[in-house]
């Protein structure tokens, strides 16, 4: 007997024949003599619908608000499922994130996982014949106010590794629309391969690098609290797995289990990216500070930075910011334009980001070469680079996104 976690996202619930789906693979689990807890997200499209009726009944709502609205998809899904799952003749029971609770800070809209009591739980898979927990993930509560919070889009992933961490789940199945995690989005390169296992930190970055599969915050958590992650499809028919055979996946994992090793592990690409470049200002001390202190008091996470060489004194400075803040920040440059003095800002926001991604550079060299000069030969200009120890990101034109990506993605011999 196992405890495990079954999370499935919005496409996997997206109507009540696919939420009969979903029922029978946990069905399918609990036969097997499993404790399983379920996590659920909104229903496809929903969330985005009740983003945009907030949006619609006032652009600058309250956040406290925007919460409660948004949070109501994943109520609709949890009770749904069980609901199914008791007509199938189970035992199970639906939790919202406060009955749970699911504690987080305040942070309304992108709020923080502190922690939840998996007591409950655990006692009613004791008391009431392996009851199953049908949890509405994205969801939680902030303890002090008594407001529901939610944890920002593709939450209910994290939802999940922290159901897994407060139960002690021997593994957290992270059911989606892909069987596991790629190389590259498989939905953009045909080419992608399936990874069988992909380290916590390498994951980390494919995430926070724009591959949307996993929620960047759940493999924090996981890695933080060891929580095994499982990716494989909902799509395939509880009738069809091989219960003595691994199923179709990936494992992420701690780097020690890999055994198979690359240099390259995958290529992420952002659109969430937009470029702004701050045009002949002095070079001399504190003018880096006058210009990203006013674009840090004003909440916009900057990320990539250049800066040119000086000429006579002066200086170019390029960096990105986020889409959705790209307007605000060209703004609040504005005004300190005569302060700090420069000549022009100009910007882009039609550009990519493209990733390189593998624990395997800390070893090797040359890895980014390699990305350039592949590039350069599909005469694709580099607007700006970034490299962490494990990661080199590229800035390029979005127009050549797909070509970019496969062109990496094929050098590194990641293609099928
Ligand atoms: P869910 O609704 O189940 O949470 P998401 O849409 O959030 O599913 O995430 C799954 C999607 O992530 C896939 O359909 C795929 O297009 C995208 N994706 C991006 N990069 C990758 C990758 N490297 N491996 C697998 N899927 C990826
Ligand atoms: N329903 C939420 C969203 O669409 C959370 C999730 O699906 O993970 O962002
Ligand atoms: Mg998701």
């Amino acid at each position: 007997m196992a405890r495990l976690v079954m999370k499935f996202g919005g496409t996997s619930v997206a109507d009540l024949d696919r939420i009969l789906n979903v029922a029978r693979h946990v069905e399918r689990e609990v036969k097997a003599g499993h404790e399983v807890a379920v996590v659920v997200s909104a229903m496809a499209g929903k969330t985005n619908e009740l983003v945009a009726w907030c949006r619609g009944a006032a652009p600058l709502h309250d956040a406290r608000e925007y919460d409660a609205v948004v949070a109501s998809g994943e109520q609709v899904t949890a009770g749904l499922l069980a609901i199914t799952l008791q007509e199938m003749g189970l035992q199970a029971r639906s939790w919202q994130g406060w009955q749970l609770p699911m504690y987080t800070d305040n942070t309304h809209g992108s709020a923080r996982i502190i922690g939840m009591n998996g007591q409950e739980i655990i006692e009613r898979f004791k008391s009431r014949n392996r009851e199953v927990a049908v949890i509405a993930g994205f969801q939680g509560i902030h303890k002090e106010t008594g407001r529901i919070t939610t944890l920002g889009r593709g939450g209910s992933d994290t939802s999940a590794v922290a159901v897994a961490a407060a139960i002690q789940a021997d593994r957290c199945d992270i059911y989606t629309d892909v069987d596991g995690v790629y190389t590259t989005d498989p939905n953009v390169v045909e080419k992608a391969r399936r990874l069988d296992k992909i380290a916590y930190e390498e994951m980390l970055e494919m995430a926070s690098l724009g591959a949307k599969v996993m929620q960047v915050r759940s493999v924090e958590l996981a890695m933080q609290h060891r929580v095994r992650i499982f990716v494989r499809s909902s799509f395939v028919k509880p009738e069809d797995i091989d219960p003595h055979a691994v199923p179709p996946g990936t494992l992420i994992c701690d780097e020690e289990e890999i055994v198979e090793n690359h240099i390259v592990t995958g290529i992420a690409f952002s659109k969430d990216e937009a470029q702004i470049s701050i045009r002949r200002v002095a070079d001399k001390p504190g003018v880096a500070a006058a210009i990203f202190g006013p674009l840090a008091e004003a909440n916009i996470n900057v990320d990539m930075i250049v800066q040119n060489i000086s000429a006579e004194g002066l200086t170019d400075i390029t960096f990105t910011v986020p889409t959705a803040d790209y307007e605000r920040a060209k703004k609040a440059l504005d005004g300190i334009k005569n302060k700090v003095g420069f000549t022009a800002i100009e910007g882009a926001a039609d550009v990519v980001k493209v990733s390189i991604i593998g624990v395997g550079m800390r070893s090797h060299a040359g890895v980014a070469a390699t990305a350039f000069k592949a590039l350069s030969e599909r005469s694709i200009n580099i607007r700006a680079i970034s490299t962490s120890e494990i990661k080199i990101s590229i800035l390029i034109d979005a127009a050549y996104t797909e070509l970019a990506v496969r062109t990496l993605h094929s050098v590194y011999g990641l293609d099928r």
